[in-house]
C-alpha cells in the first residue's frame, strides 16, 4: 500500500507530474487517488519530501456489531457480540469472517473502564491492526497502544467500509505513530 505522509507533503505537485493518472493534489496535498496506478512508486521516487512511502503490510479491521448489518451503537465497541473481520489491501476492503466476543458475558459483568475489560476485547481481536466502532469508553487508553482506534458516525457497515477507504492515509498514518490518539470520522 503506497501513501502520502500529509505531515511532509509540501504541496509542490511534482509527484502529480509523474504520475497524474495516480495522484491528485487536493487542499496543497497530494492524495492517491487510484491506489493501482503503475507510476506511483516513480511518484514516491520524485518527491523531495520523502512524503510518499510504501507500506508493506496490508491491515485487518475490526468492526463491532451486534446484527451484522449496523455498527455497534447502543454501547461501547467492546461490548459488541460480533466484531466483522474486514482486511484491507490494494485499496479494497475484503470481509474475512465474523469472530464472536466470547468474552461479552464476561464483560458485561465488569464495569466500564475496567483493565480487564480491555484485556477480554483484545483477547478476541487477535491478530487486528484497527478497531472501528461508534462509541469506546474509558479503556481506548489502553485499547489504542494495541489498535488504531477508529470511531465511526455512519450505522451501515456497508457505508462504513467506503468511509474507511476514503480515509485510509490517515488510519495508516496513525498505525505508524508511536503515541496514537485515535481518530474520528464521519
Ligand atoms: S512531490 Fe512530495 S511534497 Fe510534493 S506534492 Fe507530492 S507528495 Fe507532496
Amino acid at each position: 500500500m503506497i501513501k502520502v505522509f500529509k505531515n511532509k507533503c509540501v504541496g509542490c505537485g511534482i509527484c502529480k507530474s509523474v504520475c497524474r493518472e495516480g495522484i491528485e493534489i487536493v487542499d496543497g496535498i497530494a492524495r492517491i487517488k487510484n491506489s493501482g496506478a503503475d507510476c506511483l512508486k516513480n511518484a514516491a521516487s520524485a518527491c523531495p519530501q520523502k512524503a510518499i512511502k510504501e507500506i508493506e503490510q496490508d491491515l485487518l479491521f475490526a468492526v463491532g456489531t451486534d446484527d451484522n448489518e449496523t455498527i455497534k451503537s447502543n454501547d461501547h465497541v467492546g461490548m459488541s457480540k460480533y466484531f466483522q473481520v474486514w482486511a484491507y489491501s490494494e485499496g479494497e476492503l475484503t470481509f474475512k469472517e465474523k469472530r464472536e466476543n466470547a468474552k461479552y458475558k464476561e464483560e458485561n459483568e465488569r464495569i466500564h473502564g475496567d483493565p480487564g475489560k480491555a484485556k477480554a476485547t483484545s483477547s478476541v481481536l487477535t491478530g487486528i491492526d484497527v478497531l472501528v466502532g461508534k462509541m469506546f469508553g474509558p479503556n481506548i487508553v489502553r485499547l489504542k497502544n494495541k489498535f488504531v482506534c477508529v470511531v465511526v458516525r455512519e450505522p451501515e457497515i456497508k457505508k462504513v467500509t467506503e468511509i474507511i477507504k476514503e480515509n485510509i492515509n490517515e488510519i495508516a498514518e496513525e498505525y505508524d505513530k508511536k503515541e496514537r490518539v485515535g481518530i474520528i470520522l464521519k
